[in-house]
């Protein structure tokens, strides 16, 4: 292509006062739009340059929408709300448990404005942010005292290094357990300053084996719950209220992660059984942790309850100033234990236990509801079917139990060479939507789990932005 006059880029100054520009200014601020707008003629000038670019493709107008658009996406925000639909409720990488309006209202009122986080006012003293929810603390688990971190890992390396640091931690091999990639027990004792002392063998591990590595060197007996593998067959586990006892005669405490832990026996609610923290301590723990998002279905904290004497040594090392939580986290997580004094109406209160509480009648008569739609939507090369599915807890909480549930499932109609490619378009396209949905690709089909689609509605009215999979 010869031209004969070479075309030339608009002024920066030009662009700025073209009415196409001004709405934009408007919008985003006169910088973000400069920024903008500097940053776009840079990417052009190249095919400027070498005569590439035809002039229709410089204009105003044109410039003008490619930047609107781009301040548009920069402005959108990074932290999105999704549809869970894999299954799994307690989803680590989806945030875990949601907050019932209780803690949100508290939440906002903490933000929103100051409060008595270290302030007692009774005495009109300094006060210690673990006095907002020791009360319930205590009442909930039977717990002497409570201090509460930034998450259960924290939890359990502060435990560790305030009762154990350069002292020996004895451990089961069956609980030397890695969670999510970084979070190994071996590997949280070392930074802890505890040496480990391993005893028994994966399988089975005997109240001798503890006593056996007794000695002047030890520090602590340490106890974690298996959370995301199970041990079947030919296995030994030492009672809790046995180890405590052993612990107790050699004047050593007793730890006990129980990972999810729960409050209240879920048994109640058709659930599988989970240790309760109060029956760990009833059994003789003297320090039991657990998170605050996982079971108990609040913000994520990590939750160290137990002896008194072992809690205020804990909370003077100068480690919990490091890991302690914001006034955001106390506030959400006082309304959610809130919530447990009354466990009549906290299946209906609490949306964790409301959602894994939700019967497979109504999730598949929601499947079926929903299955003409989808498979209208999805057209002839798709088949969906709404059939019976199993889901999880998640969060390392019964890694064998399996909830019964309900699902959409979508089965394309093609060669099997072709299958893989159509399920991942599928899945690629319902994580495009402006509320990605999030299901799980698994036997040649994408599955939806409807659990936790509470927001029908909403679903449905983005359903048809779906762009057409192949
Ligand atoms: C989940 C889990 C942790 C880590 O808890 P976070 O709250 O995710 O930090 C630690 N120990 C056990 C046994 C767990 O199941």
């Amino acid at each position: 292509m010869s031209s004969s006059v070479a075309l030339r880029l608009p002024s920066i100054d030009g662009l700025l006062r073209h009415p196409a520009c001004a709405p934009l200014a408007e919008r985003y601020g006169r910088d973000s739009l400069l920024t903008g707008l500097r940053q776009l003629l840079d990417e052009l000038r190249p095919g400027v340059l070498s005569g590439q670019l035809a002039a229709v493709e410089i204009g105003p107008e044109v410039l003008a929408g490619r930047v609107g658009e781009r301040l548009a996406q920069q402005q959108r925000s990074q932290v999105r709300r999704v549809f869970n639909l894999t299954g799994t409720v307690l989803h680590t990488n989806l945030g875990r448990a949601l907050l019932p309006a209780e803690a949100i209202a508290a939440v906002e009122n903490a933000a929103r404005y100051p409060l008595n986080l270290e302030f007692d006012l009774a005495s009109g003293k300094r006060g210690d942010r673990d006095d907002l929810i020791e009360g319930l603390i205590r009442e909930l688990t039977g717990a002497e005292a409570v201090t509460v971190v930034n998450n259960n890992a924290a939890a359990v390396l502060l435990t560790l290094n305030s009762l154990g640091a350069r002292k020996e931690g004895i451990i089961s091999r069956g609980e030397l357990i890695e969670i999510g990639g970084a979070f190994r027990i071996p590997d949280i004792m070392a930074r802890a300053g505890v040496r480990l002392h391993e005893v028994g063998t994966t399988n089975r591990t005997h109240a001798r084996d503890y006593q056996a590595a007794i000695s002047p060197r030890s520090g602590l007996i340490m106890r974690v719950h298996a959370s995301n593998y199970s041990i079947e067959g030919f296995t030994a586990r030492v009672p809790t209220a046995e180890l405590a006892e052993l612990a107790h005669r050699h004047g050593l405490p007793l730890l006990e992660d129980l990972g999810s832990g729960s409050l209240l026996d879920l048994t109640r609610w058709g659930l599988p059984a989970e240790p309760t923290v109060r029956q760990a301590l009833l059994d003789g723990a003297d320090i039991v942790t657990f998170s605050g998002d996982k079971l108990l279905g609040g913000p994520q904290a990590g939750l160290i309850v137990g002896r008194k004497e072992l809690i205020a040594k804990i909370k003077k090392n100068p480690l919990k100033r490091a890991l302690r939580v914001d006034k955001l986290t106390l506030a959400a997580l006082e309304a959610v234990l809130g919530l447990y004094r009354d466990p009549d109406r906290l299946a209906e209160r609490l949306p964790s236990l409301r959602l894994l509480t939700r019967p497979q009648a109504d999730i598949f008569a929601q499947a079926s509801r929903l299955q003409p739609v989808l498979a209208d939507m999805l057209g002839e090369t798709w088949s969906v079917s709404a059939v019976e599915a199993l889901g999880m807890i998640g969060s390392g909480s019964q890694p064998v139990a399996r909830l019964p549930s309900a699902a959409l499932c979508c089965r394309p109609q093609v060669s099997k060479r072709l299958r893989g490619r159509y399920l991942l378009n599928l899945e690629a396209a319902l994580r495009a939507l402006p509320i990605p949905v999030l299901g799980r690709l698994d036997d040649d089909a994408l599955w939806l789990d409807l659990r936790q689609l509470d927001d029908e509605p909403v679903w449905l009215a983005q359903l048809p932005q779906l762009q057409a999979a192949p």
